[in-house]
């Protein structure tokens, strides 16, 4: 294996040579990058996308939000041929909404052929749709391990045509427990294939799925060094039995308006939701005990902004792909440095700043050392008696969530929502944030102050023509 270590550089350099237009990519591909405004590739795409274009097996680390996706949906698409009706590519993805956000840009990327179909194939919904859906051609599959095993016992996926195989967020699914149901697919693909294996991180059980099922492949490792000056990093230090309430103290002194506060374990979440909660704080957690239902839910009032903390361990928080994010608070401070860097990288991105806040006991202090030899750079200390305290204006999120009973089943729309807020009940367009239609329900952020009127006039109201049922998740 050799490896290839790339320090993310800074984005100005060397962008002439990052460019895609160097790729021997298909014109079509080429004109739907340039109208998505995919001008230059992310480091992680300038990495990989020679090599498994060249055709080799890959395994690719990188952070979240690093245009993994579209490294590998670039290198099937090239070999596509959409002539042949038949499944050419598969990516296994660890949940629902990942497999969801990977066929969506899977489908954007594709756009340069309009006949290339794209199916997602997860748990939680009836096996029957994705049967006749599988039966009327699909070039592209995407879904969940035990999902995808479901369709090839039961002979609903033929996978002889396929040439490549895209294992996303593998260290994810070993996590989640699917090394015997990724086993179970792979020996049932072609032997005669690419495989391609990305991860944000890389744990002992990747070598051996790499072992078991890549050949000679190459590896691109991409070493995360953030963009100075855009995540401010601060380690405080606390008593370890401070800890909890100390998370208090710095979203009061802060005040951001979403937060991802990491701990170690799921009780350290589930204790600190306590003591946030009780403190008046709008805070939600997530975990691998929930139903797909219950994760939906908070993720979308995370991402609308009617959730200023969201509680997590790295487990459950990995993959997620969040905007606007003001904050990262370390609660516990990772044993792992790869980790700490991992979780920090979730703020500041785009053009925006970012905290990076960590909480530290004296028994964390090798943690910080190790961290900080890893990023170059000397801690910032803190003491929490620096932090402001006066502030007593509760922390409130700007938006709530209204669910409105009626989703994709009943064929609503975003706009058929946007529409009846802005038109007969009388709201503008601003009061309005964030709409999300799953398969049940219609999830809409609205601007705090309007909230119970929005329920009023919404539920005395109609939306695409017929009258529904609305609540706000919060009381
Ligand atoms: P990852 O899988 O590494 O977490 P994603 O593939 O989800 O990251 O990409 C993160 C975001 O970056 C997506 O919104 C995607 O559309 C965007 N993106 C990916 N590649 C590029 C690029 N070369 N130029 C601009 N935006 C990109
Ligand atoms: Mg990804």
């Amino acid at each position: 294996m050799t490896e290839l270590i790339l320090p993310a550089a800074p984005p100005a350099e060397n962008t002439a040579s990052r460019s895609f237009t160097e790729l021997p990519l298909p014109p079509g591909i080429q004109a739907t990058l340039q109208q998505l405004e995919y001008l230059t590739m992310t480091p992680i795409q300038a990495a990989s996308l020679p090599l498994a274009l060249a055709g080799h097996d890959l395994i690719a680390q990188a952070k979240t939000g690093s245009g993994k996706t579209a490294a590998f949906a670039l290198a099937l698409l090239t070999k596509l041929n959409p002539r042949r009706f038949a499944v050419q590519a598969m990516v296994l993805c660890p949940t629902r909404e990942l497999a969801d956000q990977v066929t969506q840009e899977i489908r954007r990327l594709a756009r340069f052929a309009d006949n290339i179909k794209v199916i997602a194939l997860c748990g939680g919904t009836t096996m029957r749709p994705q049967m006749a859906s599988l039966e009327h051609g699909a070039h592209i599959v995407v879904g969940t391990p035990g999902r995808i095993m479901d369709h090839i016992e039961r002979g609903s996926l033929n996978l002889e045509a396929l040439n490549t195989l895209v294992l996303d967020e593998a260290d994810r699914m070993l996590d989640m427990g699917f090394y015997d149901d990724i086993a179970y697919v792979a020996k049932r693909c072609p032997a005669q294939r690419q495989t391609l294996l990305f991860s944000a991180t890389y744990p002992e059980g990747i070598a051996r799925l790499a072992r078991q099922f890549l050949r000679n492949p190459q590896e691109v490792k991409l070493l995360e060094q953030h963009e100075a000056g855009k995540i401010r990093q601060r380690f405080y230090e606390v008593k370890h039995e401070e800890r909890l309430q100390a998370v208090g103290r710095l979203l009061k002194h802060y005040r951001p308006v979403s937060t991802l506060a990491f701990c170690n374990t799921k009780q350290q979440c589930r204790d600190l939701l306590d003591v946030l909660q009780a403190q008046g704080v709008h805070a939600l957690t997530l975990n691998g005990d929930m139903e797909q239902r219950e994760r939906d839910q908070v993720l979308i009032q995370f991402a609308n902004r009617s959730c200023s903390v969201l509680v997590a361990t790295d487990v459950a928080a990995r993959g997620l792909d969040i905007a606007q994010l003001e904050a990262v608070i370390n609660v516990d401070v990772t044993p792992d440095p790869e980790i700490h860097i991992h979780r920090i990288g979730r703020t500041g991105r785009a053009d925006q700043e970012g905290w990076a806040l960590s909480l530290c006991s004296a028994s964390d202090k090798r943690r910080v050392a190790s961290i900080a030899q890893m990023m170059g750079a000397e801690p910032e200390w803190h003491a929490l008696s620096e932090l402001e305290t006066d502030n007593d204006a509760p922390l409130v999120p700007p938006m709530v969530t209204l669910q409105i009973l009626g989703g994709r089943k009943e064929k609503i729309r975003p706009g058929d929502v946007l529409g009846a807020l802005t038109g007969e009940a009388g709201f503008t367009r601003e009061q309005v944030g964030k709409i999300t239609v799953t398969d049940q329900s219609t999830y809409v952020a609205v601007a705090r102050d309007i909230a119970r009127e929005a329920v009023r006039k919404l539920s005395a109201g109609k939306v695409k023509g017929k009258t529904v049922k609305v609540r706000a998740l919060e009381d």
